[in-house]
């Protein structure tokens, strides 16, 4: 067990593939116990088990005490092993434990009259807790697993996609493909869906948009251009990146330290500097 990553265990694949349809549920409704407990004693059983249920679903990570300090929405992108809790006292019974929820759990929120779009909080009450028992070589989950909703594609098309997909559009975006390179890729892969039987699940790749695309690409070059989450601190380093390409810079760190949300900035880039003492004499 001392073989699973982070990315094993997180709430989206990072090998998902949009044109391929998901697997039916494993489970049935009045013969499999609920919720499902169960023991992988494998890494390999327990990869392939999470693989089929995160991308048959749209999940996200809820973060349980011993399990936020490791994981973040961001951090399961990279092959980190699964940290072992430290703590003091008490031992715990397991190495590491993280919870998943399905994205339409929460307290549905009241609609509003003017046709909004449904709230993706639903009242689900799946949720999968998974944990690696201590002393071990065993993963154990706690598995609610019957949804109170629809699981098809036609019923997530209604609203925004799930972080399988929009993970596999950031990928396509930051490999440099454009809307038209990745309205080819689907296109192609739908004509081939139409001659397929049409009793079989179909592919989440019919489900992305361009405007999914486009906001990806949108988020891909915010992200280029800000050097810190930091507003203010983002600023402050491209002033300093001026003055090392020649250019002239000032950044105000008094007015900046304030209120963190305030700045003064001037500058002058070196193309521009460049320009104004060509330019000297007609002045
Ligand atoms: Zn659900």
């Amino acid at each position: 067990m001392n073989s699973l990553r982070i990315r094993d265990v997180a709430h989206f694949s990072h090998d998902y593939d949009p044109f391929i349809p998901p697997a039916p549920c494993a489970f049935t409704e009045g013969i499999d116990p609920l919720p499902l407990h169960k023991d992988f004693t494998t890494p390999e059983a327990f990869r392939s088990f999470w693989k089929r249920e995160r991308e048959r679903s749209h999940w996200i990570f809820d973060s349980e005490k011993h399990s936020r300090v490791w994981y973040n929405y961001e951090s399961p992108l990279g092959s980190l092993p699964v940290a072992t809790i430290k703590v003091t006292g008490r031992p715990p019974q397991y190495d590491w434990s993280i919870k998943h929820l399905c994205r339409f759990s929460g307290v549905a929120k009241k609609q509003s009259e003017h046709g909004q779009r449904d709230s993706v909080r639903q009242n689900c009450p799946v949720f999968i807790r998974i944990q690696k028992l201590r002393g071990e070589e065993r993963v154990r989950i706690e598995y609610h697993w019957l949804h109170s909703h629809d699981t098809d594609p036609v019923f997530h098309s209604a609203y925004p996609r799930g972080r399988n997909e929009q993970k596999w559009i950031e990928s396509m975006v930051k490999d440099g493909r454009n809307w038209r390179s990745i309205r080819e890729k689907l296109t192609l892969a739908s004509s081939q869906i139409t001659t397929a039987n049409p009793e079989d699940p179909r592919p989440k790749s019919l489900l992305i948009r361009y405007d999914d695309v486009r906001s990806a690409m949108y988020r891909h070059r915010t992200l280029a251009y800000k050097k810190n989450y930091d507003v203010s601190l983002s600023v402050k380093l491209w002033m300093d990146t001026i003055r090392k390409e020649g250019g002239k810079s000032l950044f105000d760190e008094d007015v900046a330290k304030l209120d963190g949300k305030n700045y003064m900035i001037a500058w002058s880039s070196s193309f521009q500097i460049k320009i104004m003492q060509d330019n000297a004499n007609i002045a």
